[in-house]
């Protein structure tokens, strides 16, 4: 049972934010800060695929 880290009050599980004061439970808050960084991961990703294609593509379109 996870214990909300803001007023210390346990917390049924399954519940994105704690019914006692309404912050965030810290298993919603690991499940946010995964998806942001499964944001950021693509995000590089795609910059270096983009920076992939532009050096692929700068000299020849210079020459
Ligand atoms: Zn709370």
């Amino acid at each position: 049972m996870p214990d909300c880290l803001y007023c210390q009050q346990a917390a049924p599980p399954g519940l994105p934010d704690c019914p006692h004061c309404g912050m965030p439970l810290p298993v919603a808050a690991e499940r946010i800060r995964l998806r942001r960084l499964r944001r950021f991961q693509w995000f590089c990703a795609g910059l270096a695929l983009f920076c992939a294609v532009m050096i692929y593509w700068l000299p020849r379109s210079l020459g």
